[in-house]
């Protein structure tokens, strides 16, 4: 029976990155949704990437955190009532402090929360408790930003909007894959290059999707951004580009940054030695930037992640303030923030060294907010930063600690180290939607259940500084909560009522809308006094808007600077006189080669939500390492096969991919893979520590590594209806497939009789179908089959070509009834009796497989994107996959004879 679906749709703001797109959510009465971009929201305008228009395949309760949970004596997690969650949690907090001071315990938040999650987690810290030891796995992503922000401009501001993406002459995106991570921004700046012929020139060391449609890459060496914005600098100023009367009306400090610039990168042969880039190329990038006013620079992980990430956002902001290309139409320096909320909790004070509403630790302002709050102990200095939290776990000077919607064990850096001091907490507290994460199993004491995206209410601010609100539209399911709640309720336990006691989260947001606008008068960027007088039917309403929102205003100002108005004490900007930079890595001085970190185009963090649509689990299956084919020769590292990726912290196995994309001596994994999901694919476990000194964000983009080949025996798949506890020693990569869910397994032994014995205890001896042992040729195949469907079964073989095709398979587990050649082929389990095979999926939109495509570009002459959406749909929806068809059409162009894989 299918219920109708509601007639109204919600407005609500897409949980991913940092674009904020609107989504219109409608519930189907089942506790799903259908999900559609909102046509008014002013970030996307109904557009919505793949992971965004995948939300509805999100919603499931499969995994969800139910109910409070609490450890017994015998080391057993079991249900508890929330009143005594809530009063372990607090008892367990009051005593440490009481017993080792309030720097003994901390909270690890996420840029998950929402605005008014994020604004009681930090009151209760900073204010009541008295430690600054709340950061944010925003510290991971965009920390550099800030830190450089509020270096040359005195305080984290965004000086543009992304109507400056739509106008722009050039468009230079450095560190940032914003086709696949800030999608629907790059289809934003793709229009602007079809039809108002913007440039777009990517400045990193890999060749991405984004880098395919630009007009010139720039592949430097990693960590080199402030060598070439030197010798912009430096560049722009020889060729008389400089806006003299910006510098002197607005700025201090430009002689000794120009000085330093020359010093560092004196003229494009020395860019180009240090970066690595053929000299012809910087020229061209520097002539491009002289000559075009209306310049946006976009920056990202690959410029954040960096132990010189703040001298990078400096050396960018340099050049825009040097000719004046700020806050005007179409320029301007643009940090593309990572999560949906990074920029909420930079407001109110989520990362350690900020106090609240962007107000730092001056003693002025330490007495501004204890008198707001009324609080008793305001934390006098910054706290710890996320690296530097994790070692004091480690070192048991922080004793309690409290995670809420992160999972530190898959993402901090050295995440084997995290786990191993996580097991040394008096009390660890993780309040988060899902029931099982790397972070619960290495030893949480308390589980508490957190409403999750489209239960919860509050707001969200993008990277353009727009306040969105997240509705919610479904029933909470069991007993979870808002976190705002959940806090307030730990807070009223630790006998700070009056302060705590919260009815709704607007109430939280007009306690924010005041504390921005106390004692301001101007003199503090984060202002948003208008809002604080919304009623709660119109905070309810409220539509996006960018801050500042000035008093008895309800618009905010678009952009910022175009006139100087600086949050300094004298109004004027900063110049940095920047550092040469240096990688924390030396390759050859322990290990041979760097690896870089970052995300794939439809997987978000660690998959929590993600990982639950088929889908999206469709475009890239498996954890793996991009590799030069240079670097693979001298390794003995075969396309396809497997490697083992050695730091001097850790070490994972991953599936290779051997790639020009790559420079040579460097290395790509991605980030998303967990315990939960892969055997041996936790790439945080891999990354070193090193951290900018300024900005405390950890090089993610290079750390030293190695790489070996890995040989499995057999080979082959798992299909079944639920998750499988694979022994140790089976390599394993889980994806949720239409039905179930798909392994991908390699095994390392021949004995083909062992694995099937393996096999059979897990398919369930009695209930198998039909099977075949072959030792002699090393295969085994079994299947279920129940009335006519395919509930699961596993194929092994020595030979990959034995196996039937994977996306074949797939599809017999998601039909309703086997058809007699699918059953046949299935029993015979050889891929030419298994039929045609669509291939891994490129368009997640549509389903469109990669040997679709490719038959489609040579049996139907389809030679542009265009076309193959014609034909196939693929790539007419979000548009984040034709890159990938457009370097499809140019293999199959150049090899008219494609084998389908
Ligand atoms: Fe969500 Fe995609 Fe928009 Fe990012 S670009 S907010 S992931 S829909």
């Amino acid at each position: 029976m299918n219920a109708p679906l509601q007639a109204k749709a919600v407005k609500t703001t897409c949980p991913y990155c940092g674009v904020g797109c609107g989504v219109l959510a409608r519930p189907d009465g089942f506790g799903g949704a259908q999900v559609q971009g909102d046509p008014e929201h002013p970030a996307n305008f109904g557009r919505l990437c793949s992971k965004g228009s995948a939300l509805g395949e999100t919603l499931s309760l499969d995994g969800r955190l139910l109910h409070p949970m609490m450890r017994g004596p015998a080391g057993v997690m079991a249900r508890a009532p929330w009143d005594d969650a809530l009063n372990a949690v607090a008892k367990g907090f009051r005593e440490t402090i009481a017993r080792h001071g309030p720097d003994s315990v901390a909270f690890y938040v996420s840029g998950q929360l929402l605005t008014e999650d994020y604004y009681v987690a930090n009151k209760l810290m900073k204010g009541f408790i008295g430690s600054a030891n709340i950061d944010t796995n925003s510290r991971l992503c965009m920390a550099s930003s800030v830190a450089g922000h509020r270096r040359a401009f005195g305080a984290d501001t965004v000086p543009g909007c992304y109507e400056d993406l739509d106008e722009a002459d050039l468009l230079i995106l450095t560190g940032s894959n914003a086709a696949w991570c800030h999608p629907i921004l790059f289809q934003r700046m793709l229009k602007n290059k079809r039809e108002r012929g913007a440039r777009i020139v990517v400045i990193d060391p890999r060749a991405t999707p984004t880098s395919d449609e630009a007009d010139l890459l720039l592949q430097i060496a990693p960590g080199m951004d402030s060598v070439l914005f030197s010798g912009l600098l430096a560049y722009l100023a020889d060729q008389g580009v400089l806006d003299r009367d910006y510098i002197r009306d607005h700025t201090n400090g430009f002689s000794e940054a120009l000085a330093r610039a020359r010093h560092i990168a004196p003229d494009a042969e020395a860019v180009a030695e240090q970066c690595n880039v053929p000299r012809e190329r910087i020229e061209t990038f520097f002539a491009w930037v002289a000559a075009t006013r209306k310049t946006v620079t976009l920056y990202s992980q690959g410029v954040n992640q960096s132990a010189q990430g703040t001298d990078k956002v400096n050396a960018i902001i340099n050049c825009h303030l040097a000719t004046g290309r700020i806050g005007q139409p179409g320029m301007g320096p643009f940090s593309l923030t990572g999560q949906p909320n990074a920029m909420g909790g930079r407001e109110v004070g989520g990362l350690a060294n900020q106090l609240a509403a962007h107000m730092d630790f001056e003693p002025g302002n330490v007495d501004r907010v204890r008198r707001f709050w009324d609080a008793p102990a305001v934390a006098p200095r910054p706290g710890l930063k996320a690296v530097d939290l994790f070692d004091a776990v480690a070192q048991g000077r922080i004793k309690a600690l409290w995670i809420m919607a992160t999972n530190p064990v898959v993402s901090l850096p050295r995440a084997d180290a995290v786990r191993t001091a996580l097991g040394n907490l008096e009390l660890l507290v993780v309040s988060d939607v899902v029931a099982a994460t790397d972070t619960i199993r290495a030893g949480a004491h308390i589980l508490l259940p957190a409403a999750g995206w489209g239960e919860k209410d509050g707001t969200v601010t993008n990277s353009e500084r727009r306040i969105s609100r997240q509705r919610g539209f479904l029933t909470t399911p069991g007993e979870a909560q808002p976190d705002w709640w959940i806090v307030s309720e730990v807070a009223k336990r630790m006998g700070f009522a009056n302060a705590f006691n919260y009815a709704s989260a607007a109430e939280i947001f007009e306690e924010h809308c005041a504390l921005s606008a106390f004692e301001n008068g101007g003199t503090r960027d984060f202002d948003i006094a208008g809002l604080g007088t919304l009623s709660h039917e119109d905070y309810a309403a409220l539509d996006p808007v960018q801050w500042p929102v000035a008093k008895n205003e309800t618009n905010g100002a678009k952009r910022l600077f175009a006139a100087g108005g600086f949050y300094t004490p004298d109004r004027r900007a900063r110049f940095v006189a920047v550092a040469k930079p240096k990688l924390a890595a030396e390759p050859g001085r322990y290990l041979p080669l760097l690896l870089n970190t970052g995300r794939i185009r439809d997987q978000w963090h660690t998959m929590t939500r993600t990982g639950k649509s088929p889908r999206l689990g469709a475009h890239i299956e498996e954890p793996r390492i991009a590799v030069h084919p240079d670097d693979a020769q001298s390794f003995n590292i075969e396309d396809g096969a497997f490697a083992r990726v050695s730091t001097l912290h850790g070490s994972a196995v991953l599936r290779v991919a051997v790639t020009p994309s790559q420079r040579r001596g460097e290395i790509f994994a991605p980030i998303h893979w967990n315990g939960e999901t892969a055997s041996d694919a936790r790439v945080g476990a891999l990354v070193h520590a090193a951290c900018d000194p300024i900005s405390g964000q950890p090089e993610m983009k290079a750390t030293e590594a190695t790489i070996a080949p890995v040989q499995f025996a057999m080979h082959g798949f798992f299909l079944t209806r639920k998750p499988v506890d694979l022994p140790t020693g089976v390599w394993w990569a889980r994806s949720t497939v239409e039905g179930g869910f798909g392994y991908r397994i390699a095994v390392p032994s021949s004995n083909t009789k062992h694995w099937a014995d393996i096999a059979r205890d897990l398919l369930g001896n009695d209930e198998i179908y039909a099977e075949l042992l072959d030792e002699g040729q090393g295969r085994y195949r079994a299947a279920i089959i129940r009335g006519e469907t395919l509930d699961a079964c596993v194929f092994l073989a020595k030979s990959p070509q034995a196996l039937p095709g994977w996306e074949w398979l797939k599809q017999q587990l998601a039909a309703p009834s086997l058809t007699e050649p699918a059953r046949r082929a299935l029993l015979a389990g050889r891929a030419a009796e298994a039929g045609t095979d669509s291939g891994p999926v490129v368009c997640a939109c549509f389903g469109v497989g990669r040997n679709a495509i490719c038959r489609t570009i040579s049996d139907r002459r389809a030679t542009s994107p265009e076309a193959v959406g014609r034909e196939l749909k693929a790539g007419t929806n979000c548009g984040s996959c034709i890159p990938e068809i457009r370097r499809l059409i140019a293999e199959t162009e150049a090899q008219p004879q494609p084998q389908a894989v």
